[in-house]
């Protein structure tokens, strides 16, 4: 197992840290802010986050010193900060163990992050499956509370901050932002069409930056040892920093990994997660969640970094890096997935909602062996006519696993089709239920 220093998963993998203030204190915690507070001008704390480098770690990647500085300057009214906690994407989870075993790390990171962009009211937005993490962060910010992180003339300094959770009802699409704002609101929690960003439009209609767990959890850390420091990690200048990457599927040792960014699939799936549960060889890799397109095991030396993933075809996203071996049907998976998005689209705009109930339709088929080969044509010419004609970034990304297994696999759905040939299986399909 190779050994370097961790960063967000250090406190948590000391024996007997509880996760409490008093522990999170004797950790060094809370020392950041009060290197920061008063002592440090707030855009100069923008201007260091700027200089580590820190990109979300949401999925999209967006740099986050950037994302804060498009809040106007001069506007006078409030603005608010979203922590957005509503980790869905199938195969994530890491921000549930950061919030559930450290969620002191993160609230210092809240705290810096409203002092840096003039925030005196934040939210959590916490997926509603997530009890135990909520009651977590609760606890937690009592705690800050008590201790005086949080309330009136924080340290002494004049600024002033409440913080408070806000649970949601379990739609994925609220871990779209705009979506997240609509549900913190008390609406349906809809996409907005964009422009007007966040940034200047957010919660409530005011400027709002809204940032990924993990994000937060690293400021403290950039803010304690210099931005130089946190720039010298991983593959800079564009993939700085840590990842926590989630390994799942067909591993021997499944779980959270925090390494450098730049290292390889080879090095992560083998050397950290054990390799592979049985001695059936690597298939596939869906590199960064559900959203994203699969890998095959000719690219197992793709560097881990926003970069690399992306010049070989799919993205970095949550950093939900799923295994599967040798012997899983390629079309059985992008079913699997399909069937998910197909139950989470919104509904708001017609070719994610008429588009995924047809997809579906149409694996479903194939996989039950009724397919025909035009469905093939059919099931690219759906896809194209999703992609890039959504409200949000749903749509690319249900189609990204249709589309990667027909460039990898499509033998895989012409041996369905075939075997549905060969048999004369020519009968109706079950009609479509919504789950
Ligand atoms: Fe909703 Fe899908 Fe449109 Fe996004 S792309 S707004 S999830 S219908």
């Amino acid at each position: 197992m190779p050994t370097h220093e961790l960063i967000l998963l250090k406190n948590m993998s000391t024996p007997g840290y509880t996760g409490s203030l008093a522990d999170y204190e004797r950790a060094g915690g809370y020392q950041a802010l009060r290197k920061v507070l008063g002592k440090i001008a707030p855009a100069d704390v923008t201007e260091m986050v700027k200089k580590s480098g820190l990109r979300g770690r949401g999925g999209a990647g967006f740099p986050t010193g950037v994302k804060w500085e498009f809040l106007p300057k001069d506007y006078q009214g409030p603005r608010y900060l979203c922590c957005n906690a509503d980790e869905s994407e199938p195969g994530t989870f890491k921000d549930r163990q950061l919030m559930e075993r450290d969620p002191h790390q993160m609230l210092e990171g809240i705290v810096i992050t409203c002092y840096a962009i003039g925030a005196e009211i934040g939210y959590i937005y916490i997926r509603g499956e997530f009890v135990l993490g909520a009651q977590i962060l609760e606890r937690a910010l009592g705690e800050a509370r008590a201790a005086g992180y949080l309330g009136t003339n924080i340290l002494d300094t004049g600024f002033n901050l409440d913080v408070w959770v806000h649970r949601g009802a379990g739609a994925y699409i609220c871990g779209e932002e705009t979506a997240l704002l609509e549900s913190l609101e008390g609406k349906r929690g809809l996409p907005r069409v964009k422009p007007p960003f966040p940034a200047t439009h957010g919660l409530y209609n005011k400027p709002t930056v809204v940032n990924n767990v993990e994000t937060l959890a690293n400021l403290p850390h950039i803010l304690n040892r210099g931005p130089e420091w946190f720039a010298s990690i991983g593959s800079p200048p564009r993939s700085t920093g840590t990842r926590i990457f989630c390994v799942s599927g067909h591993v021997k040792r499944p779980g959270n990994y925090e390494v450098p960014m730049g290292i390889t699939f080879r090095e992560l799936i083998f050397d950290h997660a054990g390799g592979m549960r049985s001695d059936k060889p690597l298939k596939a890799i869906i590199p960064g969640g559900a959203s994203a397109a699969f890998f095959t095991d000719q690219h197992l030396e793709v560097k881990l970094d926003f970069e690399s993933v992306a010049q070989a075809g799919s993205m970095l996203g949550s950093g939900g890096v799923t295994v599967m071996e040798e012997g899983t049907s390629m079309v059985w998976a992008a079913l699997r997935l399909m069937e998910f998005f197909y139950h989470e689209s919104c509904g708001k705009c017609t070719p994610c909602r008429e588009g995924s109930s047809w997809l579906v339709q149409t694996l479903r088929r194939i996989m039950a062996k009724r397919g025909r080969h035009e469905d093939l044509d059919t099931l690219t010419e759906l896809c194209k006519n999703i992609v890039g004609r959504t409200i949000c970034a749903f749509g690319d990304a249900e189609v990204a696993p249709i589309l990667s297994t027909l460039q990898y696999w499509r033998h895989e759905y012409e041996e369905l089709i075939e075997a549905a040939e060969a048999a004369e299986l020519i009968t109706p399909e079950p009609a479509l239920a919504r789950h």
